[in-house]
């Protein structure tokens, strides 16, 4: 989609620290990292919320999660770690392009 940053990053057009990337999905560290690590996993077709969701998606959404799951030990996350998936205005959510936080590295606070 057009102005859309998760957009340009799938596409290669703005550059990002890329630590995962197959044809459906990316995971690339949050340029403002809130946890010692920060990830963000983002599906490579735009769509801004679990509101939009379809069969296809949700399947998707469930590979991601596995994904996540399965890189932990490679990405530094070996203790746990934290997803974290803002939705709408009241979350806080800045990029309308669905995407899901990885947090860790470190205890976490609330
Ligand atoms: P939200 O608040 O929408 O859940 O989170 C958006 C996240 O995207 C923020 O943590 C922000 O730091 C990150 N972000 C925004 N623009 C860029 C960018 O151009 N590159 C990277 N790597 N992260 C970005
Ligand atoms: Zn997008």
């Amino acid at each position: 989609m057009e102005n859309c940053v998760f957009c340009k990053i799938a596409a290669g057009e703005i550059p990002s620290a890329k630590v995962y990337e197959d044809g459906e999905m990316l995971v690339f560290r949050d340029i403002e990292p809130k946890a010692k690590i920060h990830l963000l996993c983002v599906p490579k077709e735009h769509f801004a919320t679990l509101a939009e969701l379809t069969p296809a998606r949700t399947a998707l959404v469930g590979r991601m999660l596995e994904t996540i799951a399965s890189h932990k030990d490679e990405w530094g996350l070996k203790d746990g770690y934290r997803l974290v998936v803002n939705q709408g205005e009241n979350a806080g959510q800045t990029v309308h392009h669905l995407h899901i936080h990885v947090l860790g590295g470190e205890t976490l606070g609330w």
